[in-house]
């Protein structure tokens, strides 16, 4: 039982905790804050009020610091967030340290180190393949073999709200006899969920699919705004560019993979999938690699356009795991560090509905789809709105959110 009044199938309760960085009027200084229910605990203070030591991680205007302490720092904090909300004996320390959700103001809740994004749902890359690439095969040769990705731009990662400009590039039409230059028309979002890393390694340190579960910190929504007109002229052979690098959006509130333990499931395989090679497969894991510690997530999404629900995507459908996209990142001994981030890659399911893009959505622009005003759509609008959020299966049949990440198309200048 709680002091909290809260209720005890809240979709931020206790079985959640997610962390975040904040700011208040009185205090312009960005610290770590942790959201229950509708309020957030100033984390920081309410350690100090409570003679937790290592609580001073949260003194910092992001996550890097904690994320660089490890596993056992993560369980700890978390063990210490779960008695002092709950033990009412903490009441008069804690309570002063949590503030209203809408009295503060939300930041990047990491210094984004690398960003990498991947390409994991079958159901997208077969898509795009026919959309890009008529008369070739859907799935690339590689694509059940490894987890395909690419190394964005860490520095136009941003937090959920921060509006941005149409980007203008160089694009090349088939029926264009040359390239020009100007505002992207086939403007588009991605849906997928970002994984915040921790626990930094060195160069020549390999992380296994077993011990990736020590450096997957947490996951957030992100929304990977592609410029497709771009991206179609730019991306051969050397993959996205300028067509992706101009703004990633991330939401606000990291949740803890801690959170997540009941929304583990299984990966989709069946018979006719090939073996993966032993160091993406992980102990405990089937002979196609799925279950154990390549787990999947059963996370259910929602894209809003100005408000309207335009698709449902299904986490649960994505190939790779996390742990194996980590696993992979790093087998040529790479490293990873603090506030590293990386991305799913667009989710979209089997259904036209669940498709994360409108690249999908409206097949290459060939299909507009239809909103509830009678209007229909291909890509974004100037002064066009996307938020995507989610909900996973917490604990006893409860749900969890996951936070929300929105962005508005501002013109081009
Ligand atoms: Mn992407």
């Amino acid at each position: 039982m709680t002091w909290l009044d809260l209720p005890a199938d809240h979709p931020f309760g206790l079985a959640h905790l997610p962390y975040g960085v904040f700011s208040t009027v009185a205090d312009p200084a960005p610290r770590v804050g942790v959201r229950i229910g509708d309020l957030v605990l100033d984390a920081a203070r309410a350690a100090a009020a409570t003679g937790y030591a290592a609580g001073a991680a949260w003194a910092t205007p992001s996550l890097n610091a904690f994320l660089g302490q490890g596993t056992t720092a993560w369980a700890a904090g978390r063990a210490w967030l779960t008695q002092v909300l709950n033990d009412a004996a903490y009441q008069h320390a804690v309570q002063p340290h949590l503030l209203p959700l809408d009295a503060v103001t939300l930041h990047l809740p990491i210094t984004v180190g690398d960003y990498v994004d991947y390409y994991a749902s079958a159901h997208h890359a077969r898509n795009v393949g026919m959309i890009f690439r008529p008369d070739s095969p859907a799935l690339p040769v590689n694509w059940k073999h490894l987890p395909i990705g690419y190394h964005g731009r860490s520095g136009t990662v941003v937090v959920s709200g921060t509006p941005f400009h149409r980007p203008c590039g160089q694009r090349k039409g088939p029926q264009d006899p040359v390239p020009v230059y100007g505002p992207s028309v086939r403007l588009d979002i991605e849906a997928e969920l970002g994984y915040v890393v921790g626990g930094a390694t060195s160069m020549g340190e390999r992380i296994s699919v077993d011990e990736a579960g020590e450096h997957l910190f947490g996951v957030v929504l992100l929304n990977d705004w592609s410029a497709r007109d771009i991206q179609a002229w730019e991306y051969v052979p050397l993959g996205p560019y300028l067509g992706k690098s101009f703004c990633t959006s991330i939401s606000a509130w990291v949740t803890p993979m801690a959170a997540l333990q009941s929304a583990r499931v299984d990966l989709p395989r069946d018979e006719a999938d090939p073996e993966v090679l032993p160091y993406l497969r992980g102990t405990g894991t089937g002979v196609q690699g799925s279950g154990g510690a390549a787990f999947g997530l059963d996370v259910h999404l929602e894209v809003r356009l100005n408000g309207e629900v335009v698709s449902r995507p299904e986490y649960r459908d994505m190939y790779w795991s996390p742990a194996q996209m980590l696993a992979h990142m790093t087998v040529n001994g790479a490293s990873v560090g603090d506030g590293d981030l990386f991305g799913s890659g667009t989710i979209s399911g089997p259904e036209k509905g669940q498709r994360g893009s409108f690249l999908e959505l409206s097949w290459g622009g060939q299909e507009p789809f239809e909103l509830a005003d009678g209007s229909s759509r291909s890509y974004l609008q100037d002064g066009d709105e996307v938020a995507i959020t989610a909900w996973a299966p917490g604990p006893d049949g409860t749900r969890i959110d996951l936070g929300d990440v929105s962005g508005r198309v501002r013109p081009p200048r």
